[in-house]
């Protein structure tokens, strides 16, 4: 069994209620993280909620010169699988910075393999995204849809999931699980962790939350002429905390014997308008979001949600929480840590 797990950018938003979630099934875990965007307090807060203290490595899959010592660090924790979640993530800095992107990116997946195959550990779950999927299908979009990323960084994610693949072939030991996310919001209901971004939000709810609390004044949507139902974009906005549990299901899958690499969309199957998100927000935070229509955004697409049956089908696993409960705890957190970590 997958008990021992090796978590990469385990204190960032999403790795950080991986790891709580993890904990809770009962594993171990090495967290990997350079903190660059996020947080040693995450950690600490892990712990808390997990009331069990965890093992942690403070390094730079990326960067070449720390490999060996993060290759010996993995074997010493006789890791058995790994959850792979660092990596940038900023699709417009991507465009501006492609190389920094497919260094970082490829070049920490790449890092991480060494090192599991050094610990003889052959279970991988990886963090992918929906934006593999760019705007080439029908919606809700299956894992069987046509792939071709719009930006640098999505390429980043297909490219790492054509790496795996080609990994689990040449070698049947492998079980390999790319999780393709689609849009991540809320925080774990203790209001103790969450999503802290280092600047201006890029993504819809942290930037919500924040004008919420008065930290910004205005949202910007990016455009209301899209041909959906009320012409703003429209995507599948997931709980963390249901995406934390994805994770759990996909190593238990795994642990099943389950070999070979297959890729799984974690969504919650129903998509919503940015006036909708807006509105729910608004309800369950009773603050004003004040907002202003703005030019589309580059690269954007006008909607996108998920048929998640797969999930369902090999794991087991649907999304629970609706969108008042993904506003609930994102407003809990934001309310109650409004500078994030610094507060
Ligand atoms: N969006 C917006 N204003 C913002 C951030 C996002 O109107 O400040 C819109 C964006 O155009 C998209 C939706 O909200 O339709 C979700 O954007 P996000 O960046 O969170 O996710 P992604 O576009 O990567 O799916």
């Amino acid at each position: 069994m997958t008990k021992r797990i090796v978590v990469t950018g385990g204190a960032g938003y999403i790795g950080s209620h991986v790891c709580v979630e993890l904990l809770a099934s009962g594993r171990d875990i090495l967290i990997i993280d350079n903190f660059s965007n996020s947080h040693p307090e995450a950690i600490a807060r892990i712990e808390e909620i997990g009331e069990r203290n965890v093992e942690v490595l403070e390094a730079d899959l990326a960067d070449a010169s720390q490999a060996n010592s993060i290759v010996e660090r993995v074997k010493a924790f006789r890791a058995d699988g790994a959850i792979h979640l660092a990596g940038l993530k900023a699709v417009g800095e991507s465009v501006v910075q492609p190389a920094r992107y497919y260094q970082t990116n490829i070049g920490s997946a790449l890092t991480l393999l060494q090192a599991l195959e050094a610990a003889g550990a052959k279970s991988l779950v990886f963090s992918s995204s929906a934006t593999v999927y760019g705007e080439l299908n029908d919606n809700p979009v299956t894992e069987e849809g046509r792939t071709g990323a719009t930006n640098p960084y999505g390429r980043t994610k297909l490219y790492i999931e054509e790496i795996l693949k080609d990994v689990a072939s040449a070698d049947g030991a492998w079980g390999i699980v790319n999780l393709r996310y689609f849009n991540p919001v809320g925080a774990h209901s203790s209001g103790r962790i969450g999503e802290d971004p280092n600047d201006i939000p890029n993504n819809l709810f942290p930037f919500i939350a924040q004008v919420a609390v008065g930290r910004r004044e205005k949202l910007s949507i990016f455009g209301n002429d899209y041909p959906t139902r009320d012409g703003t974009g429209v995507r599948d906005y997931i709980h963390v905390v249901d995406l934390a549990k994805g994770h759990v299901a996909a190593l238990d899958y795994l642990d099943k014997d389950n070999r070979g690499a297959i890729d799984v969309n974690l969504g919650a199957g129903k998509g919503y308008s940015v006036l909708e998100s807006v509105a729910a927000f608004k309800r369950a935070s009773n603050r004003d979001i004040p907002y202003e229509i703005a030019p589309r955004r580059e690269g954007d697409i006008a909607e996108i949600y998920a048929d998640a049956s797969k999930a369902k089908k090999l794991f087991g696993w649907t999304a629970e929480k609706d969108i008042d409960a993904m506003c609930a705890d994102h407003w809990r957190w934001q309310r109650e840590n409004p500078e994030g970590y610094r507060s």
